[in-house]
């Protein structure tokens, strides 16, 4: 899997007080290399549904083929587990290919970026 570290500051409103949340893996998104700062990936202590584990981050938002499923985490996004185990999408498959705009695109990459990257912005979408 691909994987790089990064380094994350959590600061709490009182006193300007700032942790270091986490200094973990996070997986690496080749075709969202950082969800943190789109908002896609967010530090949360929920239990992911995919693995059920608190792991530290979460996708910030519910994916296409579910109406309710909430707080996955970004390891189960990046090795497939939420897609297989829930059938969800990230992104809309006919909007990787620019709804016919584009070429060809390959399945391949249409599957890493729709089932295995997080959105970019579902959460403000109406599905
Ligand atoms: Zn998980």
């Amino acid at each position: 899997m691909w994987t790089r570290t990064l380094f994350y500051q959590a600061c709490e409103g009182r006193g300007g007080n700032c942790i270091i949340l986490s200094s973990m893996e996070l997986p690496y998104f080749k075709y969202h290399p950082n969800p943190i700062s789109t908002g896609s990936i967010v530090p949360s202590a929920e239990v992911c549904p995919g693995c059920g584990e608190s792991r530290g981050f979460v996708y910030d938002g519910i994916p296409y083929g579910s109406n309710e499923l909430e707080h996955i985490c970004p390891w189960c996004i990046a090795d497939g587990t939420a897609h297989e185990k829930f059938g969800v999408e990230f992104t809309d498959t006919e909007g990787v290919g620019g709804y016919g705009r584009w070429e060809k695109v390959p399945t391949k990459l249409i599957e890493e970026v729709a089932f295995r990257t997080p959105g970019f912005d579902s959460w403000q979408q109406e599905h």
